[in-house]
């Protein structure tokens, strides 16, 4: 399962209840969990292991719980709840014959946790809204947290994946953006970002020249 195929599976996910309206993270990640047929319950007593985030128990179809810890913040049980929504969808109802119970905790490793990530990150932050929102808001990781319901780290992170940091060069997405009014917008804020670069690159060169 690639990234591409991540990013489609998390949209169609989304649209079960977002339609074509942004409705805000918050709202959205309850509404999905009901709607797919889970609860999310706080651990009251957490073990030592339990404190820093979450875990998912599948019992079936329709029949899953996500446990959260009762220490971590909002913005960041946002992120564990579309985490263990995503080896619900990608780990258990995509699997064919999949058996059931399930059990996931935030020790797994390997490609599936890089999975369940990148559906978290492309559930809440869709890559066509996202790079709308980036150029809005001038890259600006503050106003992006508050918008997305996520914490910096996650929209950091999402911004270095998309590659709107300046990573992608400023031709491919001119290119990109002619028929796109979002992605003009975005390219605007890439020219400032490479001219920046620029400048500093020619300063650099400069000193080093004397
Ligand atoms: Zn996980």
């Amino acid at each position: 399962m690639n990234n591409q195929q991540i990013e489609q599976i998390a949209s169609k996910t989304r649209a079960l209840v977002d339609g074509h309206a942004h409705i805000r993270n918050r709202f959205l990640l309850r509404n999905l969990v009901e709607r797919l047929g889970g609860t999310i319950r706080l651990v009251e007593d957490p073990t030592e292991q339990e404190i820093d985030g979450g875990s998912l128990i599948i019992d079936g179809k329709k029949k899953f719980t996500i446990f959260l810890s009762p220490f971590t913040t909002p913005l960041r049980d946002n992120f564990t709840i579309a985490h263990e929504l995503g080896h619900y969808v990608l780990h258990y109802l995509l699997i064919p014959n999949s058996k059931s119970p399930l059990c996931f905790t935030r020790y797994g490793s390997g490609p599936i946790e890089w999975q369940a990530n990148r559906f978290a990150a492309s559930l809440l932050m869709p890559q066509s809204i996202f790079t709308e929102a980036y150029g809005k808001y001038r890259g600006n990781i503050s106003l992006l947290s508050g918008y997305f319901d996520v914490s910096s780290k996650a929209v950091e992170i999402r911004v270095q994946s998309l590659r709107l940091d300046g990573s992608q060069t400023c031709h491919e997405i001119i290119l990109a953006s002619e028929d796109n009014p979002p992605l003009a917008v975005c390219a605007a804020v890439l020219r400032g970002v490479r001219a920046r670069k620029l400048a500093e690159e020619s300063r650099e060169r400069i000193l080093q020249a004397d």
